[in-house]
Parts: C-alpha cells; sequence; structure tokens
C-alpha cells in the first residue's frame, strides 16, 4: 500500500517533471519554427502574386491578339463593345484599347473620349529587362498608376489588384514601380518571348525586426514588396507555438508515464525484493502441522511470501536464495519472526503447547546478529522461545562450525530445533547424536515416493525407527492424499504431518478458524495463492479419522 503510494507520487512527479519539459520543449520549438512559417507564408504569398502576374500576361496577349486581328474598325462601337466583353471576363485586365500619338484614342471604359487621357509611355528596354518580345512594350500611365503592354496601337491595361493574402500574418503589401526598384531591394532578369519575364520571390530576408520578401515583375512594371515583423510573426504563429506547447506537453505526458515503467520493470529483482523487505511488504502464510495421532493441529509453519509491486508472486524457493545470493537474508527472517510472533501472540496465551515453526537460513546461522536479533524480537512480544521451532536445512546443520555453535546456543536459549527437508542434504547422520535437535521434517521426496516402488520408500522405515530411537519428533512434509498419510503408523504419538491433505499454507486470519480461535488481529493481509482445500484436519479433528496403524 505504502509502495503504491510512493509509486503514485514518484510517477506524479516524473510525468509533471517531463510534462512541464515537454511543454517547454514545444514552446521553443514553436517560436524556432514561428519564424521560418512566416518567411515561408511571404514566399508562397509572392509565388501566387507570380502566378497571378504569369496570368495577366497570358490573357493581355490573348486580348492583344484579338485586337490585331479584329475585322471591326479601330476604336468603333462594335470594337469597344467586344474589347468590354473581353476585359469584363479576364479576371486579370481592367482595360483596352487604341492608343494615337502615345495619348489613348479610345478604351473599353472611357469609350471614346472627347480628349485625350492619361499618358502612356512606352518602357524603356534597360538593364532588369523590359522587352517583352519583339512586338510587346510595357506602358505605365503615371496618372492612373496603372500599368499595360502595347503591341501596335493596341494596348491592354492590367488590373492592380494583388491576390488577397491567406495567412493569418499581418502582411504589409508595398508596391514600387520596377524602374525604382531595380537595382535596389529587386533583382529582375530579362524576360524571354515565352515567358512572363517575371521572377519568382526573391530570398526572403530579415531587416531589423521585419521579416521582407519581394517578387519583381518586368511586366506589370512593378514590384511586390512583401514584409512582417517579427513580433506580428511570433503572434501571428501563436497558434503554431500553442500547439508545439500542447504536444509537447502531452508527448511529456506519455514520455513521463513510460519512463516511469521502464523504470519500475528494469528495477533488479533483487532491488525489489529488498525495497519490499524495508517497508515490511513480505506476507506470512501459515500450513498446519497436525499430530498424526490425536488429528490436532500441534502447529504451524510459517511460510514467506513475496508478491512484485507488478502483482506478480515469486516463490520462497527463488527470493530466499536471492536474499542469501545479495546478503539481505537477515532482514527477510527479522521480519518474519516479527510478523510471526505479532499475528500469533495470542495463540501462544491461548494454547500453550502450539508450536509455530519459522525457516532458519544458514546464513542466519552464521550471522553474530542473529541470536541477539531472535533475543530481542521473543522478548519485545512476550513469547517463550519453546513456543519457536526453528527450521535448520541439513547442511547448514552439519557444515560450519558457527553454525552449529548458533544452533547449540539456540538450544541453550529454549528455542525448539528441526532438521528441514531431512534426507536430502547430508548423508553422514553423526551430526544427529551431538546437536540434540527436537525434530526432524522427513522432506516430500519421501512422502511422494509412498505407494511406489521408487527406492526412496524403503529408507523410510529406517528413518523413523532411527527417529524413535533417539527420541526425535518427525513430521512427515508433504503429505496429500489419505494414503501417504495412512503409511504412519500412529502408535508413535511423536510423529506429525505437514501437507496439502491438512491445508495448504494460508493467511494468519484462515489459520485462526480452522484452529478455532478467536484472534484479535488489527490487519491480516490477505494471501492470494493461499486458498485452502479441503481439508483432512476436520474429518480427523471430529473424530473420523481413518488413519492406519501400523
Ligand atoms: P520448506 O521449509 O520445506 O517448506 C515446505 C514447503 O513445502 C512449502 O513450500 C510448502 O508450501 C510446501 N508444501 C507443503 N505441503 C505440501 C504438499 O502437500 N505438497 C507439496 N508439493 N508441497 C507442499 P514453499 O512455501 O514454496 O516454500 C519453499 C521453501 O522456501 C521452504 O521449504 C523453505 O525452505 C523456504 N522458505 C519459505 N519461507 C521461508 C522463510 O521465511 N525463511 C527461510 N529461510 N526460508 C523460507
Ligand atoms: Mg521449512
Ligand atoms: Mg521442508
Amino acid at each position: 500500500m505504502q509502495e503504491q503510494q510512493e509509486n503514485v507520487l514518484a510517477t506524479r512527479a516524473t510525468v509533471t517533471a517531463t510534462l512541464v519539459l515537454g511543454a517547454v520543449t514545444g514552446f521553443l520549438l514553436g517560436c524556432a519554427i514561428a519564424i521560418p512559417l512566416a518567411e515561408s507564408h511571404l514566399k508562397t504569398y509572392l509565388e501566387r502574386v507570380a502566378v497571378q502576374d504569369d496570368a495577366s500576361l497570358t490573357d493581355a496577349r490573348a486580348l492583344l491578339e484579338t485586337m490585331q486581328h479584329s475585322a471591326s474598325p479601330a476604336c468603333s462601337e462594335t470594337e469597344l463593345s467586344n474589347l468590354r466583353d473581353l476585359v469584363f471576363h479576364s479576371d486579370y485586365l481592367k482595360d483596352a484599347g487604341r492608343i494615337q500619338r502615345g495619348k489613348i484614342e479610345c478604351s473599353a471604359s472611357a469609350g471614346r473620349p472627347a480628349r485625350s487621357i492619361g499618358d502612356f509611355k512606352a518602357g524603356q528596354a534597360q538593364a532588369g529587362g523590359t522587352v517583352l518580345d519583339g512586338n510587346l512594350t510595357p506602358i505605365r500611365d503615371e496618372s492612373l498608376k496603372r500599368t499595360g503592354i502595347q503591341r501596335g496601337n493596341a494596348f491592354v491595361v492590367f488590373s492592380s489588384h494583388l491576390p488577397e493574402p491567406d495567412s493569418r500574418l499581418p502582411l504589409r503589401l508595398t508596391i514600387y514601380p520596377y524602374q525604382e526598384q531595380a537595382g535596389t531591394t529587386a533583382t529582375s532578369s530579362a524576360g524571354s518571348p515565352e515567358t512572363s519575364s517575371d521572377q519568382a520571390a526573391d530570398e526572403v530576408e530579415r531587416r531589423g525586426d521585419t521579416i521582407v520578401a519581394s517578387h519583381c515583375s518586368t511586366v506589370m512594371s512593378r514590384c511586390v514588396l512583401a514584409s512582417v515583423g517579427v513580433d506580428d510573426a511570433r503572434r501571428g504563429e501563436l497558434l503554431v507555438i500553442s500547439s508545439t506547447t500542447l504536444a509537447g506537453g502531452i508527448a511529456g505526458v506519455f514520455i513521463g508515464i513510460a519512463l516511469c515503467s521502464l523504470h519500475r520493470r528494469s528495477l533488479a529483482p533483487d532491488r525489489q525484493l529488498k525495497n519490499a523487505v524495508a517497508r515490511d511488504q513480505l506476507q506470512l502464510a501459515y500450513q498446519p502441522i497436525v499430530n498424526l495421532a490425536s488429528g490436532e493441529i500441534s502447529g504451524a509453519e510459517a511460510l514467506a511470501r513475496w508478491t512484485r509491486p507488478d502483482g506478480v508472486s515469486v516463490g520462497p524457493s527463488e527470493f530466499i536464495k536471492m536474499a542469501e545470493d545479495n546478503g539481505f537474508m537477515g532482514s527477510i527472517t527479522n521480519l518474519v519472526l516479527r510478523r510471526a510472533l505479532k499475528e500469533f501472540g495470542e495463540v501462544f496465551k491461548k494454547l500453550p503447547e502450539f508450536r509455530l515453526n519459522v525457516n532458519v537460513a544458514a546464513s542466519d546461522l552464521m550471522d553474530p546478529k542473529f541470536l541477539p536479533m531472535i533475543e530481542a524480537v521473543v522478548q519485545e512480544y512476550h513469547v517463550r522461545p519453546s513456543s519457536l521451532t526453528l527450521e535448520v536445512t541439513e547442511t547448514s546443520a552439519a557444515n560450519q562450525e558457527d553454525a552449529l555453535e548458533s544452533i547449540r546456543l539456540l538450544r541453550r536459549m529454549g528455542f525448539g530445533i528441526s532438521i528441514d527437508d531431512f534426507g536430502t542434504g547430508y548423508s553422514n547422520l553423526s551430526y544427529l547424536l551431538y546437536l540434540s535437535v527436537d525434530s526432524i521434517k522427513i522432506d516430500k521426496a519421501f512422502t511422494r515416493a509412498i505407494g511406489t516402488d521408487a527406492v526412496t520408500v524403503g529408507i523410510l522405515p529406517q528413518i523413523i525407527a532411527m527417529a524413535r530411537t533417539m527420541n526425535l519428533a518427525v513430521v512427515v512434509e508433504g503429505i496429500e492424499s489419505p494414503t501417504q498419510a495412512d503409511y504412519f503408523s500412529t502408535d508413535n504419538l511423536k510423529i506429525f504431518g505437514q501437507g496439502w491433505l491438512y491445508g495448504r499454507p494460508m493467511p494468519a486470519g484462515e489459520f485462526f478458524s480452522l484452529l478455532g480461535v478467536t484472534v484479535d488481529q488489527p490487519s491480516i493481509a490477505a494471501i492470494p495463492e493461499a486458498a485452502g482445500v479441503p481439508s483432512r484436519w476436520r474429518q480427523l479433528r471430529h473424530g473420523a479419522g481413518t488413519a492406519t496403524v501400523q
């Protein structure tokens, strides 16, 4: 629970940090691309101007061609009517007519003026090029600020409107006559007869805090200068900036969550176990130990359980080894002892004969801190050492002098000592003589062999006989079936059974119900896999036991 809360807090902190980082990165990215985006908008706009200029020239050429081959007399009502029609249907032409000695003689818009209007000047061929082709001459009406082209005595005037900017940017558009512009900000190349002679948008440049780009057209005899302020560009791209900020924030959240789960997964299992132990997060399951003669539950074995933060439960054989290999087995034994004594304190008072078995690792026996620790724990929980049986393995009991010394001292302190998994480890049983242990727990490998023709079965009577001779209690592990239980004679009062037949390892609360003892437990956590099985114990306890006496 505590770890979950810590995980939630850590995840929240990480996600907040990555969110802020992502949003800031997104914002900076938005700012960084706001200017290039504004530049690209300028370019795009001027490209549209260029396209429009092309279309204007195409329309103008076609109209001049029509006028050249007109069957109607020049400036006649028929011609003017035709011209009005053609100009009206063109998006890019404003007027068309005839010129006589440098003055307008007639035009689609003005008809046949009583006096000549405007003063169209033929453009001069000069640097930058104004010559369109052999027949076309750019003209400019200074008074009307209009431009057009002339072929022979026919002329057309271009519409002066520019395409509407479709960008959110507040573009400033300035139109300069071509000649004034030529050689300064805009350069232009001589046109070819086949093209508009226009030049595509020039490179965008920064002038102070303004971004400018221009497009010059020799045909239109004008340059269009589009500009936008840097601040306006940033403001105009606010949507882009807020989008990149938002996208950065969202990406940050995902990255944060991914990082957290990656971190959790990448945490080495031994580190996770150590954390769980430090946070007191291991649980205990208790498996009944039954007196085969009376059918009574005489004790229980405390077995450690660990569920990883990702919900996977790890078997004790695996995590106990992990703790031993990484040198923190002592903390697990400490945790198990404390938890077991805390949970069973009342049971010991109500059933003084009840014995709780706790597994002790070889490394515990060699640890100089172990004995003071266990002594302190039993004192703290006011439990008599005789209520506890410490299960040690054969190898740890027989091998090391330090371990043997610890076992002797523990015996002297009053703890019961049982040899766990008896028969699997050490072939020389002489240690039993000088260790004076209380009991042996016959490994389930022997129990499993009952009813089969495995050679191990043959050893069982010898082990039991030896135990009887040495006055040792025998606990038979791994009794799963009545056949296995019935194998053991109950004339020996010191023979006990442990196995699924009597109950699987279960949480303390469940065990107390099985025991028939009411214990006031403030919080006994449930253990997922500890569901009990229909137990032969109940039958035995209620006098229906059928164990065969051998
Ligand atoms: P163990 O001390 O020999 O414990 C008995 C094991 O046999 C338990 O396995 C138990 O669940 C299992 N068992 C009991 N009855 C039956 C049965 O009828 N059939 C079968 N197939 N198995 C049965 P568990 O809980 O997985 O523990 C495995 C081992 O992990 C233990 O063997 C013990 O050596 C070690 N262990 C468990 N808890 C602790 C602990 O707190 N400290 C230390 N040092 N070792 C522990
Ligand atoms: Mg054991
Ligand atoms: Mg065992």
